[in-house]
């Protein structure tokens, strides 16, 4: 691969697979004068905190900020539709000049007095980080006054990358939970479940699955959970993390404070959902559960194989461009390929982990490309290089296929169908299908 016009500071994350082994930079800010496609630390704390249903999301900074909506999550709830909201303290020059401090206390007691709510989040951004605005000070006063939880998320936009918005997230969500009692029985086939945000209903396939299999789902972090249930997160006996690169963090922290266990999961293609349910009744080394997991499983590939092989017949010789927000994602993306014979030429991520490049190293074939936190002109370029059909990813990556004339499958959290489970390792091998076999292309010289 000729890297020659890559930025130079960027050449350390980007790796070829080949005879040489790279370690891939990874976990770092961006490099100014980038046009990364990562989004920003407050972006990271809203995907992770909005999904909470029955809270009062706040953001206090401008309003350009708050046009990070539900509208572009799509996470469902099976009860409060609160957190389809997006309010604002919309601060304005003279905030900036004066502080926005009072305005924050005066919209808090409108909203509490609107929606009577039990908890509100307030999100810092870039301009309260710059000014300055003591956004602990004022959320615990009003949590006084209200005698209700208002929980300040540290993520004003230069603190870091996404990944620090993760945190602040975690950081939020641990200090709900951690003020709540635990009742916990030893083994009790009792989970939290870590990293889903009920895309499309995604976080009730797995819980139904799991019912099958005799496990009860204590809460999902953060996919339609509310309040009391986050509050009754210390009861699990185990927690499963499926998106790692957001949720890690947290379940370290509750391994450390309530003696939960973790393991990463992941429910994306066969393979992987499999192993996981397989995992997971490993756990409890209960034999009914095992039996229940494996007549799940053997019903559920017998029904989905012959459709898959169906997918594949037609997509053999295809190749693939991956470029999405967590490594967990890529990994599993990599190996849904495979099942449907394809090849991953290009693979990369916003916030991917050492470990988790190492993972994507060992499964790709020589020559795909890996790249971190990349920007657009790399991806362009890299993609044509490789000869792509199709590429993977988010919103930001769309109009960047679309251009260059190549199929495009919409992994991100604005998505109106599951990808997970059986039935999303279904979906996603019908898209891939309508997409690159799409007769569209054969209108672009
Ligand atoms: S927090 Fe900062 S970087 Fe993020 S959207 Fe607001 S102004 Fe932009």
């Amino acid at each position: 691969m000729d890297t020659s016009l890559a930025i130079r500071e960027r050449l350390d994350s980007i790796a070829v697979k080949g005879k040489q082994k790279k370690q891939i930079k990874c976990d770092t800010d961006s490099i100014a004068g980038c046009v990364s496609q990562r989004a920003c630390v407050y972006c990271g704390a809203r995907v992770v905190l909005n999904p909470v249903t029955d809270a009062i999301h706040l953001v206090h900074g401008p309003i350009g900020c708050a046009s990070y909506t539900w509208d572009i999550r799509g996470s469902l709830s099976s009860g409060s539709e609160l957190y389809r909201n997006s309010f604002s303290t919309d601060l304005h020059e003279e905030d900036v000049i004066f502080g926005g401090e009072k305005k924050l206390a005066r919209a808090i007691d409108d909203l509490v007095g609107k929606y009577k709510p039990r908890l509100v989040f307030v999100y810092a951004t870039c301009i309260v980080g710059v000014i300055g605005d003591d956004l602990e000070a004022v959320c615990k006063a009003a949590a006084q006054k209200h005698n209700i939880e208002v929980i300040p998320v540290e993520s004003s936009g230069f603190i870091g990358n996404k990944a620090a918005g993760y945190r602040a997230a975690c950081d939020a969500l641990f200090r709900l939970i951690n003020s709540g009692e635990t009742e916990k029985k030893k083994n009790d086939p009792k989970i939290n479940y870590l990293g889903d945000f009920n895309l499309a209903a995604e976080a009730w396939i797995i819980k139904n699955y799991l019912y099958e299999m005799g496990i009860e789902v204590n809460v999902t972090f953060t996919g339609d959970s509310d309040y009391m249930a986050l509050k009754k997160a210390p009861e699990a006996s185990l927690n499963i993390v499926q998106c790692a690169g957001s949720m890690h963090y947290l379940a370290r922290k509750m391994k450390d404070r309530f003696g939960i266990p973790f393991m990463n999961v992941s429910f994306l293609g066969i393979e992987d959902t499999s192993d996981s349910l397989r995992k997971i009744a490993a756990f409890f080394n209960n034999d009914e559960i095992t039996r229940r997991a494996e007549a799940l499983i053997d019903k559920e590939i017998r029904r989905i194989e012959p459709l898959i092989r169906g997918y594949r017949k037609k997509l053999q010789g295809k190749k693939a461009a991956v470029y999405v927000g967590g490594g967990f994602k890529a990994i599993s993306l990599i190996k849904q390929f495979k099942e449907l014979g394809i090849d991953v030429v290009m693979v990369g991520t916003q916030t991917g982990r050492r470990e988790e490049y190492e993972v994507i190293h060992d499964l790709v074939n020589e020559g795909t490309v890996v790249l971190d936190d990349a920007n657009p002109s790399e991806l362009e370029r890299f993609m044509l290089e490789k000869g792509a059909h199709l590429l993977v990813g988010g919103v930001k990556e769309r109009p960047l296929a679309y251009k260059l004339g190549l199929a495009f499958i919409d992994h991100n959290h604005d998505r109106k169908h599951p990808l997970s489970g059986f039935v999303g390792a279904v979906n996603f091998a019908e898209e891939v299908y309508s997409t690159v076999c799409s007769p569209v292309w054969r209108f672009i010289g």
